[in-house]
């Protein structure tokens, strides 16, 4: 049993305000209670945004801003394998997942954000006037479950790069990695209120820290609901807000693509942490002409994926998150049955008798406009969709609320460019792009606002201030 009592706040484990809530924490492939972290009040909020306020010098260093980065990367490394091995439990990612991708990524966006940091120029010229980038300020930073160390790293590591402070809120299905990435955070030796946790739900302590009048930026992931509620708090206490949110994104298929390669690159990708990413491609979409074949390569991908115990190292695809998404997973298949879409594969059928598992599931003969094409559904579903030229493709991949992020297959890189411009979404692989930790991450339309890692990321969290000097 992991047993959490203590948020840290001001550089020390310290007890809530009003001790005695919790906030237990399942392990979703046994369905068990494996541990509990405490459930904070606004009160905790206050004191932990006091103490980032204390911690933050707006004169900081860049030498000490990147002793600070240095050190909170050596000790994450450490701590990474425990990290792996907490995710696996606490959301079911399987092992692969939890020791690559999960805890990998991560860290390359950490050390990414170092060498932007050694990169950057602070000021500039314009005219007769000097302009200057400070720290933001205090960051409250909001995340959700499913890269639950992923998400904190990509708000704290460019927070803390720009000379800002931080506090932190983890989701409530995945927080235990979050406490153990805190105790690396400890051991670095951070000046005292630098970093700051406290846990507790989103409508107490997110809303607590989001309309803070003294948090001076927001930066919350999550869905776009929480989002909504989020980006209103902070404006009513003119906080600056970024919003990293839903998606459904559209893998484009042309006709000219290697169609082999792309089916299976984009069922991997669909598949990827049990279908729960946001940058998801979620919509597979293939010329009429070469449906039935696509269809069949769908088929023979979706075959290798093997669901089962998240800790086997044989596992693809373990259990859904947590009783909630499965829930919400299987609510999605059953309507998408009954509004006429083809199921080729898998279903709302729990598997075994213990744990949330549920088949790779793939709908066919979608209508673009029915809930399962529209809506982000947060599992391993996908749904393929025909379309008859690339007007009419560029015409589907547009026609959803989002725009996080997306794929083209074309036969040429420049055919697919040209395509993957008329997309209005904020990032696309062409032709099997691999991913990039330094690239700029975020949403167009309903997928939010504000950009994360690389330098991109990292200017998020910086101020602009203008001298005029005399002529
Ligand atoms: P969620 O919105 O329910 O929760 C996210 C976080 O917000 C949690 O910490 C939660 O406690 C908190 N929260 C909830 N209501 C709040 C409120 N009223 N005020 C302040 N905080 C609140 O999302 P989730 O279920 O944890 O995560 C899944 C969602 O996150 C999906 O929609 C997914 O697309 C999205 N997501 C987006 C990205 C991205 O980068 N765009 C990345 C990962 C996940």
């Amino acid at each position: 049993m992991y047993e959490r009592k203590a948020f840290y706040i001001d550089g020390r484990w310290t007890d809530p305000i009003a001790p005695g809530n919790v906030i237990e924490v399942f392990n979703p492939a046994t369905e068990q209670v494996i541990g509990f972290v405490p459930s904070g009040t606004a009160e905790d909020v206050d004191a932990a945004v006091a103490a980032a306020r204390r911690a933050f010098d707006p004169l900081i260093s860049v030498a000490e801003r990147r002793r600070r980065v240095d050190r909170i990367i050596e000790a994450t490394q450490r701590h990474l394998p425990a990290i792996a091995d907490l995710i696996t439990a606490e959301m079911g990612a399987p092992r692969r997942i939890a020791h690559g991708v999960q805890t990998r990524v991560p860290l390359a966006v950490a050390q990414g954000i170092a060498s932007v940091l050694d990169e950057f120029e602070f000021s500039e010229r314009i005219g007769n006037s000097l302009v200057t980038r400070e720290p933001y300020g205090v960051v409250g930073a909001i995340t959700p479950w499913n890269y639950p160390l992923y998400q904190v790293i990509a708000k704290l590591v460019p927070a803390i790069a720009a000379g800002c402070t931080v506090v932190l809120k983890p989701s409530n299905e995945a927080p235990l990695s979050v406490f153990a990435f805190f105790d690396a955070l400890d051991e670095a030796e951070l000046p005292p209120g630098v970093v700051n946790l406290v846990s507790g739900p989103g409508s107490v302590v997110g809303e607590a820290i989001a309309g803070h009048p003294d948090v001076d930026l927001v930066s919350f992931t999550g869905s776009t609901g929480a989002g909504r509620r989020v980006a209103e708090l902070a404006g009513r206490a003119v906080s600056k807000v970024t919003l990293e949110l839903g998606g459904k994104s559209a893998n484009v298929i042309l006709e000219d693509a290697d169609l082999g390669t792309a089916v299976k690159v984009g069922v991997g990708n669909a598949l990827l942490n049990g279908g729960q990413t946001c940058m998801a491609w979620t919509r597979m979409l293939v010329p009429q002409s070469r449906y039935g074949e696509a269809l069949e390569l769908v088929e023979t991908a979706v075959a290798r994926y093997t669901v089962g115990d998240p800790t086997d190292p044989a596992t693809r695809l373990g259990p859904s998150a947590c009783a909630s998404q499965f829930e919400t997973v299987r609510g999605f298949i059953d309507r998408a049955r009954g509004d006429g879409a083809r199921l080729l594969t898998g279903g709302s059928e729990r598997i075994g008798d213990t744990g949330y598992y549920l088949a790779p599931t793939v709908f066919a003969d979608v209508d673009p406009m029915s809930e399962i094409a529209q809506e982000e559904v947060f599992g391993p579903v996908l749904v393929v969709i025909p379309f008859t030229d690339d007007d009419d493709a560029v015409r589907i991949a547009n026609c959803t609320p989002y725009g996080l992020s997306g794929a083209v297959w074309a036969g040429t890189d420049e055919r697919a460019i040209d395509v993957a411009c008329r997309v209005r979404t904020g990032q696309l692989d062409i032709n099997g792009g691999p991913y990039n930790p330094l690239a700029p991450f975020g949403g167009y339309k309903q997928s939010g606002f504000g950009r994360e890692l690389g330098r991109f990321g990292f200017e998020e969290y910086l101020q602009t201030r203008s001298l005029q000097l005399p002529l």
